[in-house]
């Protein structure tokens, strides 16, 4: 069998390339002597159009730099101001621009002349995000007829939201020059599925195949994971290295860890919390809220925003409530290792993650891999989040509804030994079972 050939938007950095796109691929790469490429994340004047080898690391990487103009239309433009709004049901923040999509598609056809000098015909090709979508369609055009299998890290948008996209259509046939579409979520295989069928004039097949004249393809939910068991051995030795002061014996902690973007729901889970002290006077100073969230995409207006909210509130927040021994909300604006994140999760009695929509949520599966099966904390988890589907013994929230949200906190401070354990115990089951390697396994075979 010929190698494998993984293309994402960032190739990963580093001598010891770390995460969980990583961890999953790790193998493969080694057993095929496979390949990872990406944008260097160097920004150059004029970039060259080959790919040069990354040195050192496990496997080999190669990448390529954008321009300036690539990054701001391509990257910042299309990818983050177009489709990551639209992806999560944001069509009212879309930035809409000829150019953006000009440069997007530029990009992709740049990335499949200087692909199409380093993959041999047995080669199987692995795709990743919204970034790359056109890839498949750009590399046929130059006659590549390999195996090729996208997988969509985000959601799918509904085919309603899709047409606010001027070449809505367009995506849906970037799309059919794949083998294999994977998804993160059911829901986002019946909004693929209904796009196709509705917009894109395609016919569905049975077996999740879709054909849309002349080509056929796949589309399929391959849940992304962890390596649930590498997680909780990391927490149960973390948490013995927490800095003194973390913890406090007469205090509960509650843990929420995102990046500062306004798909995760953390104003409205501010708000809830707020709600919550408001209706519990008893459990001032007897719970505190640690909010991790390290700006990403900065410069974006509807970042700058989200920033500006977030700090509103919690300082709203902890100014009504705060007294002279106890702040209700610790808000962090720094990126945390994940190796701390591991032992904080531990170390935690409830976890509030509560996007607005998300592709998956691996934070809400680390936090179950972390705790003590004997005495475990609680997750309260978005409807919204991909996780949900394969998380029902969470407890399940709406995150625009600020009193169920409310509810929730208590029910979580308060639920016995015996349910948390109950309730931990089938997440935990569902994580061993399908962790990441069962997740790379089952796209792959798919792949064929
Ligand atoms: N993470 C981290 N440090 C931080 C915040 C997040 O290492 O300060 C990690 C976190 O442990 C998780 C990932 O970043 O593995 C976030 O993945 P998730 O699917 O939850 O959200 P995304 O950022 O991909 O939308």
């Amino acid at each position: 069998m010929g190698r494998l050939i993984c293309i994402s938007n960032r190739i990963p950095m580093g001598p010891n390339p770390s995460g969980g796109l990583v961890v999953a691929l790790h193998d493969t790469l080694m057993s095929t002597k496979g390949i990872w490429i990406g944008t260097s994340g160097e920004i150059v004047e004029n970039p060259e159009n080959r790919l040069r080898p990354v040195e050192g690391g496990p496997f080999e990487r190669m990448c390529f730099d954008l321009s300036e103009n690539e990054q701001e239309n391509y990257y910042f433009g299309f990818s983050n101001q177009v489709l990551w709004p639209l992806f999560h049901g944001r069509t009212d923040i879309m930035e809409i621009h000829a150019e953006y999509l000009d440069s997007y598609k530029e990009v992709n056809r740049r990335l499949a002349r200087m692909l199409a000098e380093v993959v041999q015909p047995d080669d199987r090709i692995w795709v990743h995000d919204y970034q790359l979508l056109p890839l498949a369609q750009y590399l046929r055009d130059m006659g590549l007829s390999n195996r090729i299998g996208f997988f969509l890290h985000t959601p799918f948008p509904t085919p309603l939201a899709l047409q606010a996209l001027p070449n809505g259509t367009e995506i849906l046939e970037w799309m059919s020059h794949y083998h294999v579409v994977g998804m993160q979520a059911e829901r986002d295989v019946r909004n693929a599925m209904a796009a196709m069928v509705e917009l894109g004039n395609a016919q569905e097949l049975a077996g999740g195949f879709v054909y849309m004249e002349p080509r056929q393809t796949r589309i399929a939910a391959f849940p992304i994971a962890i390596d649930a068991d590498e997680f909780r051995t990391l927490a149960e030795e973390q948490v013995q290295k927490l800095p003194a002061g973390v913890l406090k014996p007469e205090r509960r902690l509650m843990i929420g860890v995102d990046r500062l973007d306004y798909t995760k729901g953390v104003p409205q889970r501010f708000k809830a919390f707020g709600e919550f002290l408001e209706r519990h006077e008893d459990w001032h100073r007897h719970v505190s809220m640690l909010q991790i969230s390290p700006p990403t995409r900065e410069g974006v207006e509807a970042y700058d925003n989200i920033r500006e909210e977030t700090e509103l509130l919690s300082g709203r927040i902890n100014g009504q409530f705060a007294d002279i021994s106890w702040a209700p909300i610790r808000f962090i604006n720094r990126p945390i290792p994940r190796e701390v994140l591991a032992g904080l999760y531990r170390a935690s009695d409830v976890a509030l993650v509560t996007p607005l929509m998300d592709g998956m949520n691996l934070v809400a599966k680390e936090f179950v891999a972390a705790q003590d099966r004997d005495d475990p904390g609680v997750l309260i988890l978005s409807q919204f989040a991909g996780a949900a589907e394969q998380m029902p013994d969470a407890l399940i929230v709406n995150p625009h509804d600020t009193e169920q949200m409310a509810t929730s906190i208590m029910t979580a401070l308060a639920m016995p030994l015996i349910d948390r354990r109950r309730r931990h115990d089938a997440l935990m089951d569902r994580l061993m079972k399908h962790d990441v390697a069962w997740w790379s396994k089952g796209f792959l075979t798919a792949l064929g």
